[in-house]
């Protein structure tokens, strides 16, 4: 077979680049993936792998112990695998949601959550594959913009790898627990002034003005990692392939991910059919939303705005790979209001499981696209949750405690005056005198 090669996405002519070359883009300003040069497997070999991958899922070792790695059949030239940087991500649980689906009018839905990654989000995967990359290459100082979620997993995954790390963060708008592990994990730390789409476009300037190694989803190893999510949730499912896939969409390299997975999935015959992917905006940063609805193919940018931090994004990188998925699969975009990604965490929250705000838009998505239609109750439906509840503990605070605004500053006291209501989903702490016969009061007439 063939060797792995970096081309710019979609291209059919004859540009490519070799693995080892640091870019990010073409000379025209395109952004690059990975081409595997897959051919489709015999019946005995898928067999063989599928066998395989069962077969590690016991193992201790770290490369099959590793969500990502245990499927190193489908990643591109790493070998030999006795550098690979693991924690070891992925392995995380597909739960049923039985609150979820009696919310959102479905007669069962299930999550994969992400958030039970190392450092708690998906980027895991990815950077999992990118850091490895990086050391192969022989990279000491990574970089990224973030959100929050993306500079937690790099500035973990480069003190792994003994490299230093920077991050890019837009000042002001980062949710505490990611921003405490960007500096726990030793990260340079800077903020700067302005949105994450102002951050990204230093960053890429940067990093190509000082030789630093970029590790956003512009970096196609990345995508590679990503790719493994859905591997292994097909493995998780005995490779029954559900009728939908819902995900958020920010920067849009997750979604990407999922399309490129499937396509190769399908090219060496692990599957024959694809599940459909519907990708989930918040209201407040829908470019994807808006070009889908207007079946217009060019990115229009938008000044985001959301209380979901990890999808406030106007200006994605990966627009045009995301629309790649939605063709493949058939899929399709909605949209949801901030009250909507409110009342869905809720949900989420009393299935037990939990998740940040972003994440809320693939249940608050699927009750909307179920009264649409577009979702049949009795459709076999998979939630990506992208990141841990405690990711982001001040807004789920402040959502039960009915404190939840889209503008809020913080002083001594939480403030706004764009409130977002949430009544009937709280669960408000109380006061109660500390007095015994009083709290049994209380109790019998709240609980019992
Ligand atoms: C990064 C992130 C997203 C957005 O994913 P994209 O690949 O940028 O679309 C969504 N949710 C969480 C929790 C994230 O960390």
């Amino acid at each position: 077979m063939e060797t792995s090669y970096l081309r710019p996405f979609c291209e059919t002519g004859d540009i490519r680049y070799p693995l080892n070359e640091i870019r990010y883009r073409s000379d025209d300003g395109r952004i690059l993936e990975v081409a595997n040069p897959f051919e489709k497997f015999s019946t005995d070999t898928v067999a063989r792998l599928k066998g395989l991958f069962d077969k590690r899922s016991g193992s201790w070792k770290p490369v099959d112990r590793s969500g990502v790695w245990r499927y190193r059949e489908f990643l591109p030239a790493f070998e030999p695998f006795d550098a690979i940087v693991t924690m070891p991500e992925g392995n995380t649980p597909i739960y049923k949601m039985p609150r979820c689906a009696e919310y959102t009018g479905m007669n069962s839905l299930k999550a994969k959550h992400l958030g039970c990654n190392p450092t708690g989000s998906f980027k895991d995967y990815g950077m999992s594959a990118a850091i490895t990359m990086a050391k192969k290459l022989g990279i000491t100082i990574v970089a990224c913009a973030s959100t929050g979620n993306t500079s937690a997993s790099m500035a973990a995954y480069a003190a792994r790898a003994g490299m230093k790390s920077i991050v890019f963060i837009p000042e002001g708008q980062i949710a505490y627990g990611k921003l405490s592990q960007a500096l726990d994990y030793g990260a340079l730390t800077i903020q700067i002034e302005g949105d994450f789409d102002k951050a990204m476009e230093i960053v890429e300037e940067v990093c190509k003005q000082r030789n630093l190694y970029l590790l956003n989803s512009i970096n196609p190893f990345r995508i590679e990692g990503q790719k493994t999510i859905m591997i292994e949730m097909l493995h998780q499912l005995n490779w029954e392939v559900p009728d939908w896939i819902i995900a958020p969409g920010g920067n849009l390299g997750n979604s990407s991910a999922f399309g490129k997975a499937f396509a190769e999935m399908v090219l060496t015959g692990f599957i024959d059919k694809v599940p459909r992917v519907a990708i989930i905006q918040a209201e407040g940063a829908n470019p994807l939303y808006n070009s889908f609805i207007n079946k217009d193919h060019t990115l229009h940018p938008v000044n985001a705005d959301t209380r979901a931090s990890a999808i406030k994004i106007g200006n994605p990188v990966s627009f045009e790979k995301s629309w790649f998925t939605i063709e493949y699969t058939s899929g399709l975009v909605e949209q949801v209001s901030e009250e909507e990604i409110a009342k869905a965490k809720s949900r989420i929250g009393i299935d037990g499981i939990g998740s940040e705000p972003a994440s809320a838009t693939t249940v608050a998505g699927c009750k909307k696209l179920v009264e649409k239609g577009a979702i049949k109750p009795s459709d076999s439906v998979i939630c990506i949750l992208t990141g841990h509840l405690l990711k982001d503990p001040d807004y789920t605070v402040e959502l039960h405690r009915d404190e939840l605004y889209l503008d809020v500053t913080r002083e001594t006291k939480v403030r706004g005056k764009k409130k977002i209501v949430t009544d009937g989903f709280r669960n408000s702490p109380v006061q109660v005198p500390a007095d015994v016969d009083t709290i049994l009061e209380f109790i019998k007439k709240n609980v019992c």
